[in-house]
């Protein structure tokens, strides 16, 4: 028991390009302190703020490229992505989908804005986590788990405070949609003006939040501004969130992984060989095809 205090809160970084397409601020992994180490299971957190993006018959995005030893969890918040992968897997992630995409032993995959999105263009908001696999799980088959919001399990808060949306992970006895390799909490808290939501997580996982949208009051004495990260000593178990607004909060704790890390690019291994492997993999056309 004892409360989860904060570590740290971050303010967005300023944003770059990912693709034409996503307009990120980088949170994980970064030189202080949010290192891959220090967040493990969770090994990068790109976050979209809220971006206009005006009508183009270009659809913008990112081409194909792979991934291997790791998962791509994309969050949409506002605005539609599509996705095209080298395993046969494409969809369609609208507002309040996620998609969880195990990339294990390898995967070409591309990722852009949905075509009438383009067409229209709008707000574009989301997040893609990366969550480390385990040495025992890095070149396992590849994987898909397109999740809409209606299938996303939800716990209503008391009087009609907000939804906890269970995308991974447990909340109390609401079990997440995804299926993961080791132990993640996943939630989205959607909160309205004044209601608080309690929060427990093992005392050794890494845990932070996300405020997506909103304001809000961290252990009744913090307050957050939208688009901040806050990060949690990895100690003490509990923690609550109060909406000052309406707001939106990404909440994520894992189990750390206790491996070394080995990443370059959009590969994540445990030794340098292994790196060497996967980019010449790559380059022999082992991770399959994919349509530009
Ligand atoms: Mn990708």
């Amino acid at each position: 028991m004892g409360t989860k205090k904060i570590e740290l809160i971050v303010p967005p970084r300023p944003a770059h390009f990912v693709g034409d397409g996503f307009r990120v601020h980088n949170f994980i992994p970064s030189a202080y302190r949010l290192n891959m180490e220090r967040m493990t299971p969770f090994i990068l957190l790109d976050y979209n703020s809220s971006h206009y993006f005006p009508p183009t018959d270009q659809v913008r995005g990112v081409g194909v490229h792979p991934h291997r030893g790791f998962e791509t969890v994309t969050i949409a918040y506002k605005g539609k992505i599509a996705h095209h992968d080298s395993a046969g897997n494409s969809g369609v992630i609208g507002e309040g989908d996620v998609q969880w995409m195990t990339a294990a032993s390898g995967i070409l995959h591309k990722e852009y804005h949905e075509e009438e999105f383009s067409k229209k263009g709008g707000e574009f908001q989301m997040v893609q986590l990366w969550v480390n696999l385990p040495a025992k799980h890095k070149m396992s088959a590849p994987k898909y788990q397109g999740i809409l919001n209606d299938d996303l399990p939800k716990v209503a808060l008391p009087e009609g405070g907000g939804t906890i949306e269970v995308i991974a992970g447990n909340y109390g006895d609401t079990q997440g949609a995804a299926s993961t390799f080791t132990p993640v909490h996943l939630l989205n808290a959607r909160l309205n003006a004044g209601a608080s939501a309690k929060f427990s997580f093992p005392a050794a996982y890494n845990t932070a939040v996300l405020v997506v949208e909103g304001r809000v009051i961290i252990n009744q004495e913090e307050k957050v501004n939208s688009d901040h990260f806050v990060l949690f000593e990895p100690k003490g178990e509990d923690l609550d969130i109060t909406a000052s607004e309406n707001a939106i909060v990404l909440v994520l704790s894992g189990a750390p992984i206790d491996e070394p890390i080995a990443a370059q690019g959009p590969f994540v291994m445990n030794t340098k060989t292994e790196i060497a492997t996967a980019i010449q993999d790559f380059n022999m056309g082992k991770f399959g095809y994919l349509e530009a």
